[in-house]
């Protein structure tokens, strides 16, 4: 170092992440940066393999290299004062100055040192060495765990890695940081396509359009054309059966002029293949030849294009065409040799020629390019069966089932679950298979089967031959349809192979190439079955793959064989981060301005924020913002403390549970009388716990809970709507998904609507059959069910359990859920009834944040109702922003609940990860199992009629019904810093998720400024905290929209007047709203989106809802109140 020219240097110095996909190195013309990027790099190895962290003599030799442009002093300055956190404080010459010095020289080079790594991960980068930038990274990431957030251009270079790596886990966590911190950052369109393709791949369809839509908005420069993104939005409609949009985001596009040839093809593949399989496309002549067109017409655009090659081979078959379909397929084999998926079809086609040694080696090949290939191993296996090989056959089931390789085993029961009920009961079918076969197996004995003169060679041989070749060969002679032959197999060499006890895993020839999801979502073909080629692949996400990597990016080359050594890196990677994690450990890390505008290993700059505390007031807090810079937009703003890291669910206590630790006792109350539910002691309990259950508090209050039986609630509004969830009946703590014949997390169930009235007949006639059930079956009669409470539901449940053990499972259900009492006219005598609570539960109460919302959130501050039969789920879940809630349950049948404390929701939330499923977004059914392995609680407890359970802040909870019965619910926030604090964590969580919080927590907590005196210090700090934040923000925004020239007009805010969300983003905004019209409406925007629309702002209104003065009087006036316990006015 130090031998850069000047020029050279300044270039170097710009390089970072943010260049990637822009600055192409393996372009000819960029031929001498590529020289300086590598030269800059050895120097910056051997740099940090003679440095180390405290070693003077090295630090002296590079000083120099380190004030070249920016004197040390500046920093030494900077750095001093971000230690006192105070700009006036000059710096201290006192005795201790020499050692200060000192300590801060050994300071600055371990920056220099650590900062060198960060660069070398931006280098490699650029050159498109992913797996050499992912280490350098990680390694600065090590140094950096306490204020890595504070380097954008290091979270979107690890993010790019970690992408190109295909560790999509680790990118998506990198990018949704980076979108939290750094909205308006330079790349952020490019971080939103990707996290959209990401989360398309991983199934998170909602939120992959979401970040697509984003990505759209800007007008920034990009990697990728706006057109592509539109050809990836309109395949999103597509994995998810979303035709007509699908159909219609396609033709958009072929319509449009300056489409290239290549998305053309693109196109025209995804249409023809629509056209093919989509039956609501029309009438199945017309779409066949539709269907073959359309591929034509891609193969046109795309000669090279293996893939279409291959499904026009597909649609061939379809309709018979059989000489066609092998054209087809040898050429798809030409083109793109190595693709399972054609090896696969190929031998569907011969199977059902009725060539069954053909068919055999084409499978052969099938499972050999790619091990986990279900659809060609369930052939493999159908095929022996039809042959009477039922040893092989039973070989060929068991590796369909199997999944092999960890990556595709992820992606695969991901789409497992999103796999249609056809498919299931395919693959039902599959796991009878196995067991009809074990049970042969078992009487048979083996040298009966063998002995048998064998059609096929056994799948050992079979597989130990090197087929591909002759294959290759045999299949051109078949599309000539020569006429069949009978192979002689040589005898068998090598290991054995996947023979069930075997292992797959130590199975001797590797996969030939490593494919994520190339063929993940596989239907079963049934044997002989005519229409095997639309039964066979949904192909629709096997396209998925080519669709991501369509993408344009610089060095394919590179990005090639990265792909391909992806197995063995990918591992190391997931262990490494065992040990680095993203996580930083404690939230008071050093307020970092560490970062170096002193050489060109700089990292982002660090704001002022330090200098920002609740002890300021208003006028302090104005003249503070005025310097900060108005050049950029203000970045994000956070409603938790200054400088804080990007919120992350929190590791599990560490304490180790004994088995009577994990199953704990529920906190529970009986009330004897009104005086009992009034005390003090009773919301003291419910505070103290995670859940608790308030027995007999109907009895104790005398609330006539009938007002809310189904009869009731149909003689009141029979035509009110239900919304009805459509799931599987299954015993309460087990959650099975039948296909894979294995408990699960997740938790399946199909959305409908229908009325109170026609709910209320489906309850009453599930009771019915019931009864006549157990009447057949010789159990003494029960009671009928009761309108109102009933005191004998429990004998109800009991039956209802012992009945379930004689019903295998897969019977459908219908729950009846979130049936919405909030209007006051028709729910009068119902929401009457419940101000008999106490003050603490009830819906509306000054003691109740929610009531400080100032406007309705169905379902939060108004009453839901849920009406069941048994086995009615309601899936894990957190209340939205971590709110309290009551539920009562009306009866007749009881309730059984789970639930996870609080604390422990970080480890759930891992589980979730683990089983491929979104904790928020997700439907999911725990298995305790799980839960207890990785130490974490879990209480359990039946919900009578009558009784209340509490569910505190963040407990983690899930309920399924025993017998019939109705719930109401509803949610509180009680007003303690607990409370708030997890709000407003989960408020910033949700933002990091991309999850709207439905509670605006900024609007609220103004409102309770306004609205409560607080005595209770941490609750008061945490409030005053994120007014001190969000009113920094509000003038921020102001100056700088002053800045561009735009006018802020004052608008105002209407009684009760919802507050307001970002239409794109779907961030709450508060006070300073800016509006553009689309489409005809006026969509509130948030000042990043807005930005995105456009960057200088023009053609957008900005409005203010609160004039400065009421804002600053409200700061100012909210101070601790000095009193004993809680005081609230309203
Ligand atoms: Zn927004």
């Amino acid at each position: 170092m130090g031998q850069l020219s000047f020029e050279d240097d300044c270039l170097i110095r710009e390089l970072d992440s943010r260049y990637y996909g822009f600055l192409d190195l393996s372009n000819s013309k960029n031929a001498e940066i590529r020289t300086l990027v590598q030269q800059t790099i050895t120097n910056l190895q051997n740099y940090i393999a003679n440095g180390q962290v405290h070693d003077s003599k090295n630090f002296s030799d590079n000083k120099n290299a380190i004030q070249k442009f920016e004197p040390l002093t500046q920093e030494g300055e900077h750095m001093e004062n971000t230690s006192s956190q105070n700009n006036d404080e000059t710096k201290p010459y006192d005795t201790n100055a020499n050692e200060k010095v000192s300590t801060i020289d050994e300071k600055l080079h371990d920056d220099h040192y650590v900062n060198a790594l960060c660069k070398l991960g931006h280098l490699h980068l650029l050159l498109g060495e992913y797996s050499e930038a992912l280490s350098a990274y990680q390694k600065y990431l090590r140094f950096r765990e306490n204020n890595y957030w504070t380097n954008h251009a290091f979270i979107y270079g690890i993010g790019v890695a970690y992408f190109k790596l295909r560790c999509f886990k680790w990118a998506i966590k990198s990018f949704q940081e980076l979108l939290y911190l750094s909205p308006n950052f330079t790349c952020a369109n490019e971080v939103h396509l990707r996290l959209g393709l990401m989360l398309k791949h991983c199934g998170e369809f909602h939120v992959a359009q979401k970040h697509l839509q984003l990505a759209l908005l800007y007008t920034y420069p990009s990697t990728y054309s706006e057109l592509q993104v539109k050809f990836q939005i309109a395949h999103l409609y597509e994995v998810q059966n979303k035709h007509k949009a699908a159909k219609d985001g396609y033709e958009f596009l072929l319509n449009e002029k300056n489409i290239s040839l290549e998305l053309k093809a693109d196109v025209y593949r995804q249409l023809g293949w629509m056209y093919h399989c989509v039956e609501c496309l029309g009438e199945k002549k017309e779409r066949e030849a539709n269907a073959l067109n359309f591929l034509q017409k891609s193969i046109e655009a795309d000669p090279k294009s293996g893939q279409s090659l291959y499904l026009l081979g597909r649609c061939y078959a379809g309709i018979n065409k059989v000489h066609d379909a092998f054209l087809a397929y040898r050429n798809s084999v030409e083109k793109s040799e190595g693709n399972a998926d054609t090896w696969c079809s190929i031998g569907v086609l011969y199977q059902q020629q009725n060539q069954p040694t053909d068919a055999l080696q084409a499978y052969i090949c099938a499972v050999q390019l790619d091990k986990d290939h279900k659809a060609a191993w369930t052939n493999l296996g159908i095929l022996y069966e039809s042959c009477g090989q039922l040893r092989d056959a039973y070989a060929c089931y068991l590796n369909a089932t199997k999944q092999i390789s960890f990556q595709s085993s992820l992606i695969r029961k991901k789409q497992a679950i999103r796999m249609k009920k056809d498919t299931i009961g395919l693959s039902k079918g599959l796991s009878q298979r196995i067991t009809f076969l074990e049970g042969q197996l078992s009487q048979a004995p083996l040298p009966s089967i063998t002995s048998k003169r064998r059609q096929l060679c056994s799948i050992e041989e079979a597989w130990n031959l090197p087929i591909s070749l002759e294959m290759n060969s045999r299949q051109q002679q078949t599309a000539q349809m020569l006429p069949r032959q009978v192979t002689k197999q040589s005898p068998v060499q090598g290991p054995p192979p996947p023979y069930p006890h075997s292992q797959l895993s130590q199975s001797p020839i590797p996969a030939k190439r490593i494919k994520e999801d190339g063929t993940g979502h596989q239907e079963v073909t049934q044997n002989n079955s005519q229409t095997s080629a639309q039964n066979l692949i949904n192909i629709s996400e096997s396209l998925n793959q080519r669709n991501f990597n369509a993408m344009p990016e610089s060095n394919k080359n590179s990005e090639q064989s990265v792909v391909d050594t992806f197995d063995e890196i990918s591992n190391d990677i997931y262990k490494q981060n065992e040990t680095i994690k993203l996580e930083r450990l404690s939230h008071d890390a050093l307020s970092n301005n560490e970062d170096s505008r002193y050489d060109y290993i700089g990292a982002d700059s660090a704001d002022l924020s330090t200098t920002f505390k609740i002890q300021m007031d208003s006028k302090q807090l104005m003249a503070a913002v005025k310097l900060l810079p108005i050049d950029e937009p203000p970045v994000h703003c956070t409603v938790l403390q200054v400088n804080a890291p990007p919120p992350s669910p929190p590791d599990c206590p560490p304490q180790k549970l004994t088995q009577d630790q994990l199953l704990p006792p529920t906190p529970s109350v009986h009330l004897e009388n009104k005086k009992n539910a009034f005390s003090p002691q009773l919301q003291e309990f419910c505070l103290k716990h995670p859940i608790a259950v308030v027995r007999g508090l109907a009895g104790a209050l005398k609330l006539d809970l009938g007002l809310f039986s189904t009869k009731t609630l149909v003689e009141a509004n029979p035509d009110h709507s239900v919304e009805v969830r459509t799931q599987v009946h299954q015993s309460p703590d087990e959650n099975w998904d039948t296909s894979q014949g294995k408990r699960v997390w997740a938790c399946i169930s199909h959305r409908s609507h229908t009325t109170i009235a026609k709910y209320a007949q489906y309850q009453a006639s599930s009771f019915q059959d019931s009864l006549k059930d157990e009447s057949d079956k010789g159990f003494p009669g029960s009671q009928a069910m009761s309108d109102s409470d009933s005191k004998d539901s429990v004998s109800n449940s009991n039956i209802v359990l012992k009945r379930k053990k004689h019903k295998i499972n897969s019977k459908m259900l219908r729950f009846g859920t979130n049936v919405d009492l909030s209007d006051e006219k028709k729910w009068k005598p119902q929401l009457t009834e419940l101000q008999k609570l106490p003050a603490f539960a009830r819906v509306i109460s000054a003691a109740n944040m929610l009531s400080h919302v100032g406007h309705v959130i169905l379902g939060m501050n108004t009453v839901q109702l849920y009406m069941k039969v048994p086995g009615s789920r309601t899936p894990g879940h957190q209340e939205n922003n971590n709110f309290c809630s009551i539920n009562i349950n009306i009866g007749p049948g009881d309730c059984e609940w789970f639930a996870v404390p609080d604390a422990y929701w970080g480890g759930v939330h891992n589980l979730c990860e683990k089983n491929n499923i979104s904790y928020l977004h997700g439907s999911w059914w725990p298995v305790l199992e799980d839960l207890y392995k990785e130490n974490i609680p879990v209480y359990r407890f039946i919900q009578k009629p009558g009784d209340l359970v509490w569910v505190n802040a963040g407990c983690v909870h899930w309920v399924q019904s025993i017998g019939w019965c109705n719930n109401i619910a509803w949610n509180v926030g009680p007003l303690t810093a607990r409370q708030y604090s997890l709000a407003i964590e989960r408020y910033e969580w949700n933002k990091v998720q991309a999850f709207k919080s439905i509670v605006p927590m900024v609007h609220l907590s103004w409102n309770l400024a306004r609205n409560i005196k607080v005595s209770d210090t941490k609750l008061f700090e945490l409030i005053k905290m994120c007014l001190l934040q969000t009113l920094k923000n509000v003038l921020h925004i102001q100056e700088y929209v002053k800045s561009k020239g735009v006018e802020i007009r004052f608008n105002g805010r209407g009684k009760n007047e919802a507050s307001h969300y970002c239409g794109q983003c779907e961030v709450e905004v508060f006070n300073v709203l800016f509006i553009k019209e689309q489409e005809k409406r006026h969509v509130v925007h948030c000042l990043s989106c807005a930005l995105k629309l456009s960057p200088s702002l023009q053609g957008i209104v900005c409005l203010e809802e609160y004039r400065l003065s009421e804002l600053q009087r409200v700061y100012d006036s909210f101070t601790l109140h000095r009193t004993q316990g809680l005081a609230y006015t309203q």
